[in-house]
């Protein structure tokens, strides 16, 4: 606590000795002088709080120092008590100017306790002075701030809104005259559809006595125009606090970003049906290419022919490769794209790569290796294909930009925890390497390491963004270190889950050993000429009869005057599609053939397809290029359920 300074005025030392005894308390800081002068000085300079003044001082009595300071801006606040000799008290109880003193005075010589009673009471009353007048001073600065401040703020009677004080923003935002308002209903401001809402809102935060809330309204301007602003309120002691900023430009900008969304969501869309019919086009004619050479290499054909086919069939699927991966990207950066684990022998799988790519690697003279550390688990849930595809790519590439040396694939345990182990797959090469500076630009979109890279090696440049992507996609990163002319090393380090042993796979018989069907009717609803072509051999092949037809409106046509077993049917199909034909059996059809099971064939590659086509009641779905003997297995698997069905019934 600051110390309260006194100053004692009195010429007579046994008056000073007997106010020396209060000046132990630390609590005071007590000044004695005998001069007035002096008096004058040190109430200038050390801010005195209280005097006792001798009335009889030698120079200038005390009257008329009290007159003095009482002059003084500096010195005007502080409190005075006279020191009156008992022997004078009616003379000088007479002398004008006493009631100058702030209290009653004190009579010599002094009572030691009336006189610290006295100096006590003048204590509170200069500490409570002081309090008051630094609240004065706060509330000043206050009043400044308030009616400095950009936005709105304003008094309010919580029991009728009308507003009691509000300061001079309410001019720049609402082109009102502040000294109008007071008495004025603060709903006034909000819109006319937005009145009794702002009403209810007050009458909430009364009610429950919120100590702070906050809401957007809209409010009229005093021209009538309209502006969002937010209001800030607290209730106190029956009153409202209101703080209230425009937030228009605020308002429209989030309008602005809401719309900017809208259209960047309705492009994405867009863009997702684009790809989805893109799909169907481009994939459509391809697997007709691959079917078709597939079908031709069945025929007598002679050696350069066989070359061809060969040539067709490296060709096709080089095309049908390069749409994939654009699909691929399109759906990762549409975020559609899911990584499927299963159970599955790690072992193998690499294996399997590695003997797929052997041959390639033999035929450039490049020494091709596969190292799976002895503490690599076998089993672990992967998602195989995925997998597959990263490891081919960044094998493929190794052995392409590799003239001599080595291609090496290592897979090695970092760590293990529980269940749980990191794997680091690393493919190393001794070839061509990637320069420095464009280290990071080969993962992106059709990149490639240099100028001339398509003319000498090929490519698209959409293997490693794909591979970057996926590794991301679970959970991993991919890194690569290289030095041109030495060689390049990519690894990805990927969490895994270890499993027991994989289900056995489904192993299909090869294509020559699928049985034919006896008394078997298919419909089958496709559009492509080349397709049609290529099923209804296929099908025929297993001795199955079939009819087909190129639209949906034409599969009702034909359901409802014929018997089939089964209807196999392309999803994008000009009239009516798929989706809506299958629909159409399962609603407007009576039993049997309203549950005909069907098989959806579709180019498409997004998985909302899929469910689309069993949404509309399709049994089973199978997405192009497919094995014959997928088809096969579906078709047998749907006719025995329909015959257990037939029996039941
Ligand atoms: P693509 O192989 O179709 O060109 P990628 O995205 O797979 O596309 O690779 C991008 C580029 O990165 C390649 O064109 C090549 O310049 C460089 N690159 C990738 N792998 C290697 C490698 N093992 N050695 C040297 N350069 C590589």
């Amino acid at each position: 606590m600051t110390p309260i300074n006194i100053l004692v005025v009195d010429y007579k030392e046994e008056n000073i000795s007997t106010l020396k005894a209060l000046a132990k308390r630390d609590d005071i800081r007590i000044f004695f002088t005998k001069s007035s002068n002096e008096a004058l000085k040190l109430a200038w300079e050390k801010r005195i709080a209280i005097t006792l003044i001798d009335v009889q001082l030698p120079e200038k009595d005390g009257l008329e120092l009290a007159e003095m300071l009482r002059s003084n801006p500096r010195t005007k606040d502080i409190l005075i008590v006279f020191l009156i000799p008992q022997s004078n008290i009616v003379k000088l109880s007479a002398l004008k100017g006493l009631e100058t003193g702030n209290a009653e005075p004190l009579y010599k010589p002094l009572d030691h306790k009336i006189t610290r009673e006295k100096v006590e009471s003048l204590i509170q009353m200069s500490r409570h002075n002081t309090d008051i007048k630094q609240r004065d001073e706060e509330l000043q600065n206050l009043t400044v701030v308030i009616n400095n401040a950009a936005e709105i703020v304003c008094i309010v009677d919580a029991s009728n809104y009308h507003i009691k004080i509000i300061n001079p923003a309410v001019e720049k935002i609402l082109g009102y005259s502040q000294m109008e308002l007071p008495g004025r209903s603060i709903t006034d401001f909000a819109v006319e559809a937005q009145r009794i809402d702002f009403r209810r809102k007050l009458a909430g935060i009364v009610k429950d006595s919120l100590s702070y809330s906050a809401f957007e309204f809209e409010f009229a301007r005093y021209d009538k125009s309209i502006i969002w602003v937010e209001c800030r309120v607290v209730c106190q002691n029956k009153t409202l606090l209101l703080n209230i900023s425009d937030i228009s430009e605020q308002k429209n900008y989030q309008n602005q970003l809401i719309k900017s969304k809208e259209t960047a969501d309705q492009g994405k869309k867009v863009k997702e049906t684009f790809l989805a019919n893109m799909s169907h086009e481009l994939r459509t004619p391809v697997n007709g290419i691959i079917g078709l050479t597939n079908l031709l290499r069945k025929t007598q054909l002679n050696e350069q022919q066989n070359s061809m086919i060969d040539l067709l069939e490296v060709s096709s699927q080089s095309l049908l490769g390069v749409i994939n991966d654009v699909l691929d990207i399109a759906k990762m950066d549409a975020g559609k794209f899911n990584i499927v684990r299963s159970s599955n022998n790690l072992h193998d799988l690499l294996r399997a790569v590695y003997g797929l790519l052997k041959f390639k690697a033999d035929e450039n003279n490049i020494e091709f290796s596969l190292e799976i550390a002895p503490d690599v688990p076998v089993n672990l849930m992967v998602d195989s294909l995925r997998l597959n595809q990263v490891l081919m790519n960044l094998l493929s590439n190794a052995i392409k930009f590799t003239e001599r040396g080595f291609v090496k694939l290592t897979v090695s345990v970092l760590q293990k925890n529980g269940d749980q182990v990191q794997l680091r797959f690393t493919v190393e090469d001794s070839g061509i390497g990637i320069p420095e500076n464009r280290l990071s630009s080969v993962f992106d979109s059709f990149e490639q390491a240099e100028e001339d890279t398509a003319v000498k090696y090929g490519g698209t440049g959409l293997g490693l963004a794909i591979v970057k992507k996926l590794v991301e996609l679970k959970g991993g990163e991919l890194t690569v270190t290289s030095q041109p002319g030495k060689g390049s090393v990519f690894s990805f380090i990927n969490w895994y889950i270890t499993t027991n042993k994989p289900k056995e796979k489904v192993s299909f018989r090869t294509e020559r050993l699928l049985e034919p069907f006896e008394n078997v009717k298919l419909l089958v609803a496709e559009d492509n000429l080349v397709n049609q072509f290529m099923l209804s051999k296929m099908l025929k092949d297993w001795d199955i009869e079939v009819e087909m037809v190129d639209n949906g409106q034409k599969v009702l046509d034909k359901l409802q005057f014929n018997q089939y077993d089964l209807i196999l049917m392309d999803t994008h199909m000009p009239e009516m599609n798929g989706y809506e034909t299958a629909k159409a059996i399962r609603s407007n059809f009576s039993e049997p053939k309203r549950s005909i099971p069907i098989i959806s064939l579709s180019a498409a590659s997004f998985d909302y397809e899929q469910e689309e086509a069993l949404l509309s009641g399709m049994n089973d779905v199978l997405s192009k290029p497919f094995q014959p003997q997928e088809l096969h297995r579906k078709i047998r698997r749907l006719l025995k359920t329909a015959d257990v069905i037939k029996s039941l019934a």
